[in-house]
């Protein structure tokens, strides 16, 4: 009954069919064209149009509205920064990182607030992020953390530590020592928040044609094929497929984040494990690992470590690598050894964008009109709504809270060209892989590591 499929779980919840948009065929001219229909370029739409209902706006995907990492992440809507607060205090000062960490904070209710009031039901629980300390090494990380957020002045509400046994009323993970809790994250179903922004934002006027890749943006103008749109402003949303586009091949690089998921699971699992606010989790290792209990019950659970592809290639076969979704099996397997014998339903994957720096940013630069926004690395799903909100504001000649944040018209380096992108990402995952096993050599998850590691290593 339920053979594994290669796509996302996502994408089987909403009825792409019913929805299916023209494809751009003319010429146009528009107020303001954005390239790319996910989060970041259906949020700028919205925004622009509470601001200035009369703008003529248009969104063009080479693909379709969510095909990007838009449609198919791990659901966590948190108020998580790729830049940490050490490094933005470092470079914009300490009271910009504070106004920064507080916009991030504040997505999480305005997200909230637009999808009751438009209507789109998400499948919204706002549980927090409940992370586990599963070795000595990680209660450091976890009890480090906590001290470092207290002492740069940020609220204890934030981020709370806790101890063996106040983990284990959040969720039943194995070898739990300690763990951290926010209550800033909700988890959430991204493909039918973004389908449903498409909706909204099709309701006030603007116009989104899909199947229509774009080749090249200059200032006014959108290339596709033998089509132009000539727009007084252009947003690049394009985030870790920029290097699709002639302009932006090495603004970003695409790294790729595998997820699977279970079969729904029996109440009897979820009174073992807990989870019961569909609090989103993870563990203090060092490798990325993100999951969240779907509002059917299921495990939807992700993580890095799939390889950099030369030439920041973007294919449908990088989404499945059985390698790490076999890995990602064992790892979940690891945390919650209750899920024993419980099917895999889905695999998937996808590409997101990370800049030279490591450094998120939006902006516009007023003598061209071209706006962007990305670089989120994973933390993309609220971030892109303050991206659009800025955008937004930037476009329309608004100086706001939004525009003096220090990301905005933040400009990170281009990557270097091949080979060496190639050689230095792939060295980086290397190492992180090899922490990991360093740290749990003697411990459970030694295997699942060094596995991970020699796929990474060739
Ligand atoms: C597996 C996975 C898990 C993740 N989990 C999380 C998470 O739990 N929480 C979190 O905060 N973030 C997560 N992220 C990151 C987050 O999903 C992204 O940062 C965010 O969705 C980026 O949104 P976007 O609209 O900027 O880009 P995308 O959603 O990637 O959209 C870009 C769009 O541009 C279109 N496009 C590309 N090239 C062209 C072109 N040449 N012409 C026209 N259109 C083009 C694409 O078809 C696509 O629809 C995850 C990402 C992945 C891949």
């Amino acid at each position: 009954m339920f053979a594994t499929v290669s796509r996302s779980l996502w994408s089987d919840t909403v009825a792409f069919a019913d929805i299916a948009r023209p494809k751009l065929t003319q010429n146009i001219e528009v107020d303001v064209a954005i390239v790319g229909a996910g989060f970041t370029g259906l949020w700028t739409a919205y925004y622009l149009k509470q601001l200035a209902p009369n703008l003529s706006i248009v969104v063009v995907d080479a693909n379709h509205v969510g095909f990007g990492a838009s449609g198919r992440n791990g659901g966590w809507c948190s108020a998580l920064f790729p830049a940490s607060f050490n490094k933005l205090a470092k470079l914009f000062g300490e009271a910009q990182a504070k106004r920064m960490h507080a916009a991030m904070v504040g997505n999480i209710n305005e997200i909230a607030r637009v999808i009751e009031l438009e209507n789109i039901d998400c499948e919204w629980a706002h549980g927090g992020t409940v992370i586990a300390a599963r070795s000595q090494i990680q209660l450091q990380r976890a009890k480090g953390e906590v001290k470092e957020h207290s002492a740069n002045g940020l609220p204890a509400s934030d981020l709370e530590f806790l101890s063996a046994n106040e983990i284990a009323s959040h969720a039943n993970f194995s070898d739990a020592l300690g763990g951290t809790f926010t209550p800033n994250c909700a988890a959430l179903n991204p493909a039918k928040l973004v389908h449903g922004l498409a909706r909204v934002v099709e309701s006030l006027g603007v116009q989104i044609y899909e199947n229509s890749p774009v080749s090249q943006i200059t200032k006014n103008k959108v290339t596709l094929g033998v089509n132009e749109i000539c727009a007084k402003f252009i947003v690049r949303a394009t985030e870790g497929y920029s290097p699709t586009i002639r302009q932006a091949r090495r603004a970003v690089v695409p790294v790729y984040s595998l997820m699977i998921a279970t079969e729904p699971l029996p109440d009897s699992f979820w009174q073992q494990t807990g989870l019961a606010q569909r609090q989103t989790f993870s563990d203090f290792r060092n490798l990325v690992i993100y999951g969240q209990r779907t509002a059917d019950n299921r495990i939807a659970f992700g993580g890095r470590g799939a390889p950099y592809h030369f030439g920041s290639a973007i294919k449908p076969e990088n989404d499945q690598v059985p390698e790490v979704h076999t890995l990602l099996e064992q790892t979940l397997l690891e945390l919650f050894p209750a899920i024993t014998g419980t099917k895999i339903t889905h695999t998937w994957g996808g590409a997101l964008g990370i800049a030279r720096d490591w450094m998120a940013s939006c902006g516009l630069d007023s003598q061209t009109g071209l706006a962007w926004a990305g670089g989120y690395v994973g933390d993309g799903v609220s971030t892109s709504n303050l991206a659009g909100r800025t955008l937004a504001d930037l476009i329309t000649g608004q100086s706001s809270e939004l525009t003096t944040l220090p990301w905005v018209n933040h400009s990170s380096r281009n990557w270097e060209p091949e080979p060496l992108r190639w050689l230095g990402i792939n060295s980086g995952l290397i190492a992180v892989k090899h922490a990991d096993a360093v740290e749990t050599n003697k411990g459970r998850t030694s295997k699942v590591n060094s596995l991970l590691g020699r796929f990474i290593g060739g």
